[in-house]
């Protein structure tokens, strides 16, 4: 990554554009726009073979307008305070955005997590949620992390354990969101960014002027999509995107990409590269050596997945992609958002798209202050209501319905899917939300989600007051 790459600057940059449209007082629009605080810390690892290592990791709050704090924790080698408090600042807005009622926030450890054994991978874990619950930095009504690029279920339940150790929170599973079932998780949050971006796109595609203008047709089916990035959000939005009649036909990874114009099977090419260990040379496909140039390919969509700071001034000319939909944070920067847009394409920003994960954190956040499950207790009840009104239908139609029939009317909503009926409607309106003030402001996407998620902060901190 470019040394002179400033993430947070980016993104403030995509907050000035929006902050012309509204009428705050600047004294505000500042302090919303400022990184409330960062707490920096360095510990020692003892590894495996009994050296000492020294661990840099970071947690930001942007915003405490509301509280708890939320966002995800990163382990990569490229963290740095920049990176964590613009990820923290585009999770205020995301928040915002998705009326998800968070400040916003981000973790992240100075770690290439290949380079270490699961066990010191546990230790840097269990030390920094130690770091965090001493300075007050989570818990379920203060900061609440959750899995984001190079961790996942196994770091979250690393985390929970710790803070109940250390504290005597009856809330204590609510520090921590995306744990697995079993430690208070809930179902359907693994791969809530990926299906988040999903009806998100296809709300998207679903704009008959707007696919009129790009020259393409109504709806997901059939659209050439290429996904860089096959790690949570990446695999799950591929995935998807292809049972809703997508074609990917292109992947990059890593290692480099593959290419085939008549479509790649998701789960064959994961499969294919636990058994090889790259997704080079996946039967069918054409290799592209260099992962970055699988990006310039003619598509329909173009899905970055992986990282910020991938579609750049050099690159973005070369974009072909009459859709951009944002799975990673900041993988645009403003100087390419720029080039892409003026040569008509749309953009479908972060700060909105890719706000499924942190919508199902939120889901699993109040499963844990509410210490039940979704659906346990209304499920049979419904499912009684459904058959009884099924039971009317035949008695007045004279009619019988097939045992299976009759399940499947009567059928009480589980976990998941509300989960899914959740998720799918908060995507749709926040969608509906921004494309309206695109359309009445002449902005894009992406200024539109800002301008809202200004305005919704701004409120908040006008009805409070500030305290003196
Ligand atoms: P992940 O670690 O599960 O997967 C990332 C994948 O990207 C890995 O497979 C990695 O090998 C690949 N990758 C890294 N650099 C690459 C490159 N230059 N070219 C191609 N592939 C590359 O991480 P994730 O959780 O899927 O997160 C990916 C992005 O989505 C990040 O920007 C993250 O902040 C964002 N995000 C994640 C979540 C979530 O719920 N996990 C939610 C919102 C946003």
């Amino acid at each position: 990554m470019s040394e002179k790459y400033k993430f947070f600057a980016e993104v403030n940059k995509n907050f000035d554009r929006a902050a012309v449209h509204t009428k705050h007082p600047k004294g505000l629009l500042e302090q919303i726009k400022i990184c409330n605080s960062v707490y920096k810390m360095t510990f020692p690892l003892r590894k495996d073979d009994g050296t000492i290592e020294t661990i840099h990791a970071w947690r930001a709050e942007h915003s405490h307008h509301k509280l708890p704090t939320k966002g995800g924790i990163r382990y990569a080698i490229q963290v740095n305070e920049d990176e964590v408090t613009a990820l923290a600042a585009l999770m205020t807005y995301k928040c915002a955005v998705v009326d998800v009622p968070f400040g916003g926030a981000k973790g992240g450890i100075r770690i290439n997590r290949n380079d270490y054994s699961v066990s010191e991978i546990e230790r840097i874990t269990r030390r920094y949620t130690y770091e965090l619950v001493k300075k007050n930095f989570i818990g379920p009504g203060v900061d609440v992390p959750a899995p984001d690029y190079g961790t996942g279920e196994q770091e979250m339940s690393w985390i929970v354990d710790t803070y109940n150790v250390m504290t005597n929170d009856i809330n204590g599973e609510g520090c921590v969101t995306g744990k697995p079932v079993a430690q208070g998780g809930i179902n359907g949050r693994k791969e809530a960014t990926g299906l988040g971006v999903f009806y998100g796109t296809r709300e998207c595609c679903d704009d008959v002027e707007d696919m009129k203008y790009l020259g393409l047709t109504r709806g997901i089916e059939g659209k050439r999509t290429i996904v860089q990035g096959l790690g949570n959000v990446g695999y799950h939005t591929a995935k998807f995107f292809m049972e809703g009649g997508a074609i990917i036909t292109g992947i990059a990874e890593f290692e480099g990409g593959i290419y085939n114009p008549k479509g790649l099977d998701v789960d064959k090419v994961v499969a294919h590269r636990v058994e090889t260990g790259s997704i080079l040379n996946y039967p069918g496909a054409q290799n592209v050596p260099n992962s970055k140039e699988l990006l310039t390919y003619d598509c329909d969509i173009l899905v970055p997945a992986a990282l910020e700071n991938q579609l750049t001034e050099e690159n973005a000319p070369k974009i072909k992609a009459k859709i951009i939909v944002e799975a990673a944070n900041g993988p645009t920067s403003a100087a390419a958002h720029e080039i892409i847009k003026n040569r008509g394409a749309l953009i479908i920003p972060d700060a909105y798209v890719n706000a499924g994960g942190v919508t199902v954190s939120y889901f699993e956040w109040l499963k844990n202050l509410s210490h039940v499950r979704f659906g346990r207790i209304e499920k049979r009840h419904e499912e009684r209501s459904y058959l009884k009104l099924v039971k009317a239908i035949e008695e007045m139609s004279n009619k019988a319905f097939s045992l299976d029939r009759i399940k499947d009317l009567s059928l009480g909503a589980d976990e998941k899917e509300l989960v899914y009926s959740g998720l799918e409607e908060t995507m749709t309106v926040a969608y509906n939300d921004i494309n309206l003030l695109r359309k009445q402001f002449n902005v894009d996407l992406r200024t539109a989600s800002f301008i809202t998620a200004i305005n919704k902060i701004a409120i908040i901190y006008e009805q409070k007051g500030i305290f003196p």
